[in-house]
């Protein structure tokens, strides 16, 4: 069976040698039911005939309800009779038919989920059929459909799953080509000071240390992707965890004459979550608005609780992000061009993770950005959410 036509509302149309069996069906019925008619007819009349009583008693009937009705012909035997025995054949031939027409239609569907099942799974039953069948065929099409956005989501996992090996084994390569090749020199000895032979165990040094940092990135990254990976809820206040960190970054950030300040409304918005996952949050945030906010003078936090929500922004007045990479800036190993460099150093994983722990606490981030901002904005439930487990 090749090529299916694909219209959907399609009547289910018999073949004509469907419709020869039908005829001859209904030919058989008709038959055999006339000689059911006839044997029933000698049958009763030979009863009525053996016995006078009984006849005294159809008399009687008949007498009475023919003077009641006022109809004589209508209850004479012929004609009272004979219609009903045809009415009955009647009905008696139309369930037949249906009956083998119905199981036709069944062939036709069999025949269709057969189509599917050799891995056509485009093709969906086009019949619009009333009654059950109707709805068998429209269960079978859902059943279809989920079946094949499970194949494909199967799929985009595993294929998502390949990225993440290759993309890995590269980002490890590159710097343990480094630092075979730096400890290579020292190993042969092709230093001519002790000032070169610094500079390479540096360099080995500073490029294992970017291995690690990938390393765990990418631990804490698979980890908060698993499924049912665990939330340990506390209740705490944001303000105050967000202060704590800005003081944290303080020293740094003044190396790079960069202030950083938080605003809070209110002063404090005591809420629900994993404040070791939501530490690792603003970590990134930050760390990233000092690293790649090029020209930055000033990070702000703010934080507003509106209803059962809170909102954060940490933003920072670098240059700005373009609007091509902002869409982006949550894939994993996704770098604006920029910060490509070795310089910074980063993987790339930051906002993957920061974007999934937020998930699973049922909240949501985005980034913005102008020429005056680059802001990333958080929205989280102050109670743990039911979405914690459907987040990822
Ligand atoms: P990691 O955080 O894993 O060490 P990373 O910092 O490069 O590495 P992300 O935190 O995911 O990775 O950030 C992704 C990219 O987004 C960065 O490489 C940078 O190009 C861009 N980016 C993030 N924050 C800012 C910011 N505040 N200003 C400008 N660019 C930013
Ligand atoms: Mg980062």
């Amino acid at each position: 069976m090749q090529n299916k036509p694909q219209e959907k509302g399609q009547k289910i149309v018999l073949t004509s040698k469907e419709i020869s069996e039908l005829l001859a069906e209904g030919i058989v019925t008709i038959i055999l039911l006339i000689l059911l008619n006839v044997a029933f007819l000698v049958v009763i009349s030979s009863i009525i005939k053996s016995s006078p009583t009984l006849q005294d008693a159809i008399f009687e009937t008949k007498f009475i309800f023919a003077q009641n009705l006022d109809n004589e012909i209508f209850w004479s035997g012929r004609y009272f009779i004979i219609p009903i025995f045809f009415l009955v054949d009647v009905l008696i031939l139309t369930w037949r038919l249906f009956r083998r027409y119905r199981q036709m239609q069944l062939r036709h569907i069999i025949s269709e989920l057969h189509y599917i099942a050799e891995g056509n799974y485009d093709h969906r039953i086009p019949f619009e059929v009333r009654g059950d069948l109707g709805r068998i065929i429209q269960s079978i099409n859902g059943l279809v459909d989920s079946t094949v956005t499970a194949i494909e989501e199967e799929r985009r996992i595993e294929q998502s799953k390949d990225e993440l090996i290759t993309n890995v084994s590269h980002d490890i390569r590159t710097p343990l080509t480094s630092i075979i090749g730096y400890l290579g020199l020292v190993e042969d000895q092709q230093y001519h000071s002790e000032e070169e032979l610094l500079k390479y165990t540096h360099t080995a040094y500073m490029k294992a240390k970017q291995m690690k940092s990938l390393v765990e990135d990418l631990f804490e990254y698979t980890k908060v992707r698993q499924p049912g990976v665990p939330i340990y809820y506390l209740t705490f206040d944001m303000v105050q965890l967000v202060e704590q960190l800005a003081i944290d970054f303080e020293l740094e950030a003044a190396k790079k004459d960069i202030t950083i300040e938080v605003k809070a409304k209110p002063e404090q918005i005591m809420m629900e979550g994993d404040t070791e996952k939501i530490v690792r949050v603003f970590n990134n945030l930050i760390s990233n608005a000092l690293k790649y906010g090029k020209g930055a003078t000033q990070i702000v936090v703010e934080l507003e609780q509106i209803s059962q929500e809170v909102i954060i922004t940490v933003k920072n007045n670098g240059q700005m992000i373009p609007q091509k990479s902002l869409e982006q800036l949550f894939d994993r190993f996704y770098r604006v061009e920029e910060s490509r460099s070795q310089a910074t150093g980063g993987t790339g994983l930051g906002l993957a993770i920061a974007q999934s722990i937020i998930a699973l606490h049922g909240g949501y981030i985005y980034a913005k950005s102008n020429p005056e901002w680059t802001s990333f904005i958080i929205h989280l439930p102050l109670k743990k959410g039911k979405k914690e487990n459907e987040a990822r």
